[in-house]
Order: C-alpha cells, then structure tokens, then sequence
C-alpha cells in the first residue's frame, strides 16, 4: 500500500502509458527539446562566427586581388605611354615620310597608349561585391592634354627636314613625352595610398611594383636624355648631362632598393631570370653605352651611333627590365589568386564542416530520443505499473505491439533494462502467487479441507450487525474413545468422513469450518427461527446413519450433539452467539448426546 501510494507521488500522471502526453513526459521532452535547442543555437553562433570570420578573409582576398589588378592596369598604362617615346624619339631622328616604318610603329604605340588611357577613364563596372577605386577623372584627363600636347610637338617637328630641327626644340618635344608619364605619376600615387589604407598587405607589392615600372621608366629616360645631341650631331649641353646623370644615380637607387624586392612572394625562376638578365644586360651594357655617348658628347659631338642605332641596340638592354616589371606584376597577381582561393577553400571547408556538425547533433538528438528517451520512459510505465500493484499472480505477459515497441532500435544497455523489468516482473508474479497459497492455506484445515476457525470468524465478524445469522456447533460424541480404540489414524478417518457428508448437505450460502479437535461450526446468513435447527437436525440424522468403514470390514458408528443458536452478525455479537450455541452443545451432551438443542432467547430473537 505504502508502495503504491509513492509510485503516485513518482507519478502525477498516475502511471499512464507513456503515449499518453502526460506531465512528466513533456517536462522530460521540454527539457530534452531545450537543452538541444541551446546546443544547436550555440553551435549555429559557433558555425556563423567561423564562417563570417572565413567568408571576411575570402571577401578581403577577393578585394585585394580586384585592386591589385585595377593597379596593375595603372602601372601598365605608363608602361605604355613611356613605350611610345621610342618610336617617337626614331621619328624625330629621320627625315619626314608619313610612311615611314618608324611612323607605322609610332602609331601602333600612339594607338595601345589611347586604348589605355580610355581603360583607365572608363574601367570596367566592378564585380558584385567589390568596391573599385576609380581614378579621379581629373588625373586622367590632365595625363591626356600632356600626351596631346607632347605628340602635336612631335608632329609639328617631325614635319620639318631635319636640319630644320633645333636641338633645343627636340629636346623639348622629348621632355613633353616624359611630361605624359610624369603627369600619371599622382594618378600611381593615388592608388598606392587607396591600396594601402584598404590593406596593408598590398602596400609593399604595389611600392615594389612601382619602383620596378619606374626603373624602366627611368632606363628609357636616360637614352632620351641623351637623344637630342646625337640626333643634332652636336656636343653635349650641360642641361642634357645633368639630366642623364640625375637619371644614372636614380636608376641605380631604384635597383639598390626595388631589384632584390623581386622575391618577396617566394622563389620564381622567371623572376630570377629577369634580375639576374636585367643586372647584366641594363647595367652592364645598356649604361655603358649611354656612358660612352655621353663622354663622347663632353669630348667632341661626333658620336658613334645616330639616333636609330642608338635605339636599335640600347632598347634590347631594356627588355630584362620590363621582364622583371610584368613578371613581378605577374606573380603579385598570381599571390593574391592563390590567397584567394585559400580563403575560398578555408570558407568551404567551415560551411561543409559546420553543416556536418549540426548533422551529427540533429542525428544524435533522434538517436538520443528513440533509443534512449522513448525506451526510458516505456521502461518508467512499466516500473510503475510494478510499483502499483498491477501484477497479478497469473497475469497476461506484456503484448506483441509491447514487444515490437520494446525491441524498436533498441541499444543492448536498453535491452539489458527491458531484461531486468521482465525479471521483476516474473519475481513480483511467483510471490504474489505464493502469498494467494499462503493466505489459503492460512484459511484452511489441512485434515478435512474445511475453513479453519478464523477463517469462519473473519466471515461472521464481517458480516452486517444489522443482519440476523445463525450458528450451529457440532461436537462428536465420545469421540476420545475411538481414538482410544481404534487408533489415532482411525480418529482422523472418521473426522474426514464427517466434514465430507455435512459438506455436501450444507447449502451454498453456509460456511462450514472445523473449529478444532473434533468440533465443527456452520454459520448461515439470514437466521431464520428454526431453519438452522432443522439444518443441523439433516446433518445429526445424516452423520448417525451413515457409518464409517475403517480397513478391512470394521463399521463404526458415529454420532455427534449439535448446539444451535439464532443472532445478529458482526465482530460486537459474535462472543453471545457462539457463547449461545456453545450452551445449547452442552446441553445437548447433557442431555443424551446425538441431538439438537436450540439456545434459549438470544437479542430477542424468538426460540421455537
Ligand atoms: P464427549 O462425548 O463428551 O464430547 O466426549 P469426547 O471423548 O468426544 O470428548 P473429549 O473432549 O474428552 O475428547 C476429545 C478427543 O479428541 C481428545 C483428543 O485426543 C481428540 N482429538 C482432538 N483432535 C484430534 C485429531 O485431530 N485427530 C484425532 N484422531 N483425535 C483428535
Ligand atoms: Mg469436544
Ligand atoms: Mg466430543
């Protein structure tokens, strides 16, 4: 009882099956449902953070690669406007013919410095995503008035014979060429800054890049410098020696910071190549020759070279250098592709690996749920069913549909559980069945088969005390002697013999019982005056007509007295009934054995 009352304070649901929806389940479930939920929102935080951080990287190497390509389209531009001074500088070297081959080349290079300055004033919308970093129109357009201005010089020279064209004149029209490139400088220097405030990471490359574009730059300018003189056949004026000299020291300053710069993404054997060819073909040959010219000029005028001849074998000594220039460009670009990918890689890998995560939390929070929880509570139901009482001694065992839900994806921990119920269950069952054998047997006579004493007083004390029942006590008549006589065994023989024939002549409602030794009791609801006395007086007749058939052919007759009393039911009139019944046996002894006595009034209940 105990028990059952505390599996019911376990259960506020009162032990219903577990589908039931009720309290603890859904407090089970909420908690269960709450503590994944905080687990996957804090592992989607996780996920978001390591993404953001990721797709940041990506987004930056993406950036950088854009600008560093929007810079290198800058740089290529005074690449470019610097080329067309050579073609200009053989046009002004020879005699005027509008078809000259020097005048076709000097338009193929008029013509990619146009398309250059046209990218730079008009680049490309930018890509979805990236923000570019337009030139000030205003640059561009200042850089485009120098180079008109500089080629309408060159025309209007180139036009006349050559002795026509002074030196100071040619000169001129050669500086206004550097003009052009001079004027492209704020627009380079624009971007270097832009690059650098966006990333700091671009800021060397974007240095080094320029340096390496002015030593070319530079390489070029000095031959021009130098140009006038030779074309003139005259000595060298002052100005022209100080510019080129100026030009030698700054090329050799370039080299000294920008040429061992070239590595600074790693070893690249073209690179290589492009330093060590540019060391020894610009600054081995390429210098020496402006050198000689330039002491020629100091010296006499009459100069080992014209113009054309002059380009012809100094430009080749240019060539590493802007090898070394596009080759850097190149591998700057390469670098910030190859970031770029990284980044897009490392992005890729943290969305696949955040997805496979909250994956394996959602799996895990099924399997948790259908091979854990479910079997849990399933295993609680069952438990508290044990725990109420619920077994009985021969009860149903649990459903196939039970079983099929117990045996559902379950883990051997599980089953190991459901095993350990079944084996209480079976226990609990074999001791109620043993307590229903004890508890029978604590209500029967083992010789006769008939309910013991306390078990007919439990039935009359029970009974209603407004209700009327009647008692008869049955007494074997010397009964001493036939023990006496014929043994102890016989004794038994006859009180078996006895029980069994008022057995069967009692009806359905009585309750017979042996009261002890050789004495019985039948007490009958309803006591009706002179029903029971007419019952005991069938048994008395019934029990001296019949003798008993000991071993072989020995009769024994056998009589008994019976006392009859009339009463009322219930534990508060039980003493005065059998106290009634137990006077009218004595009676009946006293008076002759082998009779019927009735007690006299009881509780006003009429005697016959
Ligand atoms: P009376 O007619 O006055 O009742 O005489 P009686 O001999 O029947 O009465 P008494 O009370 O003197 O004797 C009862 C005997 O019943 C005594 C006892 O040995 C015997 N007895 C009691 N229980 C058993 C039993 O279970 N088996 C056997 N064989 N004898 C029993
Ligand atoms: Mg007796
Ligand atoms: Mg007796």
């Amino acid at each position: 009882m105990a028990l059952r009352q505390r599996a019911r304070q376990l259960d506020p649901g009162n032990g219903s099956a577990p589908s039931a929806g009720n309290g603890p389940r859904r407090s089970l479930q909420r908690k269960l449902a709450v503590a994944t939920t905080v687990g996957g929102l804090c592992t989607v935080v996780l996920a978001a953070l390591v993404i953001a951080a990721s797709y940041g990287d990506f987004a930056a190497a993406r950036q950088n690669l854009y600008d560093i390509s929007a810079y290198r389209d800058v740089l290529d531009a005074a690449n470019t406007l610097s080329a067309e001074r050579g073609p200009a500088n053989s046009v002004l070297g020879e005699p005027p013919s509008p078809h000259s081959a020097a005048r076709a080349r000097l338009q193929v290079f008029r013509a990619r410095s146009d398309a250059a300055l046209a990218r730079l004033s008009a680049p490309p919308p930018a890509p979805f995503g990236l923000h570019s970093h337009h030139l000030p129109p205003l640059m561009v357009e200042r850089v485009r008035e120098r180079l008109a201005r500089a080629r309408t010089e060159i025309d209007e020279l180139a036009g006349r014979a050559p002795q026509q064209r002074d030196m100071d004149e040619i000169r001129h029209a050669i500086e206004s060429m550097f003009e052009v490139v001079d004027a492209l400088q704020p627009a380079i220097a624009w971007q270097v800054r832009e690059l650098s405030v966006c990333d700091d990471g671009l800021a060397a490359p974007a240095l080094t890049g320029k340096m390496l574009g002015d030593l070319r730059e530079y390489a070029g300018r000095m031959a021009s410098q130098i140009m006038a003189p030779v074309a003139a056949r005259q000595p060298m004026p002052v100005q022209s020696l100080v510019d080129a000299t100026r030009s030698r020291g700054r090329l050799l300053e370039l080299w000294q910071l920008a040429g061992p710069a070239y590595n600074m993404f790693g070893a690249a054997p073209a690179l290589e190549q492009a330093y060590a060819d540019a060391g020894h073909q610009f600054f081995g040959r390429g210098v020496a020759m402006v050198d000689s010219l330039v002491a020629q000029g100091r010296n006499s005028g009459n100069y080992s070279m014209t113009p054309t001849e002059l380009t012809n074998r100094y430009v080749p000594t240019l060539e590493p250098l802007e090898r070394l220039r596009s080759v850097f460009l190149d591998e700057v670009v390469a670098h910030f592709t190859s970031t770029r990918e990284r980044a897009l890689r490392r992005l890729a890998a943290a969305c696949g690996t955040s997805a496979l995560i909250l994956a394996v939390l959602g799996y895990m929070l099924v399997f948790a749920r259908r091979a854990v929880f479910l079997p849990l509570l399933r295993a609680r139901a069952e438990v508290i069913a044990l725990a109420e009482d619920r077994v009985q001694p021969h009860g149903t065992p649990p459903s196939e549909t039970t079983m099929q839900a117990r045996r559902m994806g379950q883990a051997a921990e599980m089953r190991r559980l459901f095993d350990a119920i079944d084996i209480l269950r079976r226990k609990l069952r074999e001791r109620a069945a043993l307590t229903a054998q004890l508890e029978q047997q604590a209500r029967t006579d083992s010789l006769t088969g008939l309910l013991n004493r306390r078990a007919l007083e439990l039935v009359a004390t029970r009974y209603g005390a407004h209700e009327t029942a009647s008692l008869v006590l049955v007494d074997v008549d010397r009964f001493k002697q036939i023990n006496d006589r014929h043994g102890h065994a016989a004794g038994d023989q006859v009180l078996r013999n006895i029980a069994a024939q008022m057995r069967a002549l009692v009806p359905a409602e009585g309750v017979l019982a042996r009261f002890g030794g050789e004495e019985f009791a039948l007490w009958l609801p309803h006591g009706r005056p002179g029903e029971a006395a007419a019952l005991a007086e069938t048994l008395r007749a019934a029990i001296a007509s019949r003798p008993v058939y000991l071993s072989g052919t020995t009769q024994l007759g056998v009589t008994a007295s019976f006392g009859v009393a009339v009463g009322h039911g219930g534990a508060s009139h039980w003493q005065r009934l059998f106290g009634a019944a137990d006077a009218a046996m004595y009676r009946a002894k006293a008076e002759g054995r082998n009779c019927v006595r009735e007690a006299q009034d009881l509780d006003g209940m009429p005697a016959r």
